[in-house]
């Protein structure tokens, strides 16, 4: 039934449309009761108001941390009004009902957004407005709760159409709402204590590995975009951000042109970006992505030469590809990828010419994003699996060139060195098994994905002999080069195919029940070979 409005708490942190309620509320002969910033608010609109310190005897206390939570406040809220007993306590305690309530919170989500300190966003975690939303909502019987300015208008509606009051499919739609909201407030709080400083500092790998995961886990997402299909057409797909949580990484990149993305437009731009992090603050670099590995990365004096060498490596995979630059695009650079179809472009920034050049290609989705993420930052990674999901620290791991140990009679050169730690670098973003072949700062050969490390080696040998019959070399890239395992040897096949293909340094992490059989084979062959000591599988 209708309950008509003869009181109502105003307690609001956004004051839109503030004025303009107390109005329509005191000309309809409602008393207004305020905290302190809402009741200055209204009295500066010249409005009666009465302050909740009064109507409570206690003042606003503690900054502001105890404003509402009083019996007055929440007996006048939570009280069953044709229940004897509720009616003979508020009789007693001086309680008075309160009908209407309308309340936003501290803006804990923007406080979090806008990079504050962590003191100051602990100070915005509201707590006597929730209560009060929850009182309110809870007791729709005879309490309206209204919590966002959007929805004043209804009210006024709603009160003229019926003689001051409100109905009970309203109260009850407002109190949906309510809940609504404050599930999400509280979900966003959850969320920064799970994940806040996690995604926000960098540690290191020991702490990373000591990261206690919550037994429940809060996960509040945020839609920021329909995708235009799933995986393959006839499947869905939409990509969320976390809430109130500070993230960097393609999810963050702004889109300038070109078609909408799919949803393997978004997994394959990940590992490109990701993998063109890497070079963050280093030479020219230029990363081709296709299904999620790399076929193609460079670094080089400029980018237009980072394009080629990278394109160079596997110019068959890299048509329809995703690309990676860890510097603003150039016109020259531009038009080169504009030569072969290409996906994705992503990058720091892009200056006029090559905004020009890709102006004609239409759907060449061109992503922007500012700086590019670090590295090495912390943060999780999700997985589902039919059922349940898995959870995992991102792999931020990683060697300094001090970390290496030469176990070959032979060191690897300076030459060498450099391309064992470039291979290295790339073959972290390959899927396992990964054998990376790396010369002059380009790759040379990428075999992914196999289900034997042996079969990697191969087949991006053949790659790289296919690449050489393309281009009329004499001889394909892999001889004189190093290579990369992201896991170690478990025979030695793998490294003599590796040897084969004309590599004379190997890196790799070391640890097989079999490292002295290998290391023998690689004395065999004359190879240089490092041990990292940390592996990087990608599944
Ligand atoms: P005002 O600007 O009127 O001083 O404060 C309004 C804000 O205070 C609203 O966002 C409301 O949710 C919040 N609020 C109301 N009562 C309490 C309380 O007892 N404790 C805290 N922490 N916040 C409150």
């Amino acid at each position: 039934s209708d309950v008509t409005i003869r009181r109502a708490l105003l307690s609001v942190s956004d004051k839109t449309g503030l004025a303009d309620l107390g109005g329509k509320l005191a000309k309809a002969g409602v008393e207004l009761v305020s905290t302190g910033g809402t009741a200055r608010a209204l009295r500066e609109a010249g409005l009666d108001v009465l302050d909740v310190s009064e109507l409570t005897g206690f003042p606003e206390m503690m900054d502001g941390r105890v404003k509402t939570l009083h019996p007055r406040v929440h007996g006048g809220l939570l009280a069953v009004r044709d229940d004897p007993e509720h009616a003979a306590a508020m009789e007693a305690h001086e309680i008075g009902a309160i009908d209407l309530v309308v309340v936003n919170l501290y803006p804990f989500e923007d406080t979090v957004m806008r990079g504050a300190e962590r003191e100051e966003i602990i100070e915005n975690i509201d707590i006597g407005g929730p209560s009060m939303v929850r009182s309110a909502a809870k007791n729709h019987r005879y309490v309206t709760i209204v919590t966002d300015p959007a929805d004043y208008d209804e009210l006024y509606e709603e009160l003229a159409a019926h003689n001051g009051g409100t109905t009970e499919a309203f109260r009850i739609r407002m109190a949906a709402k309510a809940f609504a909201r404050t599930a999400a407030y509280d979900s966003a709080i959850a969320n920064w204590f799970a994940f806040g400083d996690a995604f926000s500092n960098p540690i290191g790998a020991e702490a990373l590995k000591a990261t206690p995961f919550a037994e429940t886990l809060p996960l509040a997402f945020r839609r920021s975009d329909v995708l235009r299909y799933g995986e393959n057409p006839h499947q869905n797909a939409a990509i969320y951000v976390p809430q109130a949580v500070g993230t960097s990484g393609i999810a963050q990149a702004e889109q300038v042109q070109g078609k909408a993305l799919s949803y393997n437009n978004y997994n394959d731009a990940d590992a490109a970006l990701e993998l063109a992090a890497e070079f963050r603050g280093g030479d020219p670099a230029v990363v081709i992505v296709k299904h999620a590995n790399p076929c193609g990365v460079a670094q080089a004096a400029t980018l237009r030469e980072a394009w080629d060498a990278a394109l160079q490596c596997d110019s068959v995979s890299a048509f329809g590809g995703i690309v990676a630059l860890n510097r603003p695009l150039d016109g020259p650079t531009a038009e080169a990828i504009c030569e072969i179809f290409t996906e994705v472009v992503i990058a720091p920034g892009a200056d006029e010419a090559a905004r020009q050049a890709f102006a004609a290609k239409k759907n060449l989705r061109l992503l922007l994003l500012g700086d590019l993420p670090d590295p090495r930052r912390a943060g999780f990674t999700m997985k589902t699996i039919a059922g349940g999901m898995l959870l995992q620290s991102r792999d931020a791991g990683a060697i300094e060139p001090a970390d290496l140990k030469v176990v070959t009679k032979r060191k690897p050169t300076e030459q060498e060195l450099k391309d064992c730690l470039f291979a290295w670098t790339v073959a972290r973003h390959v899927k396992s098994n990964a054998i990376v072949y790396a010369k002059d700062g380009a790759t040379a050969g990428i075999g992914a994905g196999q289900m034997n490390r042996r079969d990697s080696a191969r087949i991006a040998a053949i790659k790289a002999r296919e690449a050489a019959e393309t281009y009329g070399w004499a001889q394909p890239l892999t001889v004189g080069s190093a290579v990369a395992s992201d896991a170690f040897f478990p025979f030695a096949d793998g490294l003599l195919a590796a040897a084969e293909a004309g590599a004379t340094a190997v890196i790799q992490p070391g640890g097989s029940m079999r490292d002295e059989e290998v290391i023998a084979a690689a004395d065999a062959a004359g190879l240089a070979m490092v041990f990292t000591g940390m592996r990087h599988f990608r599944h």
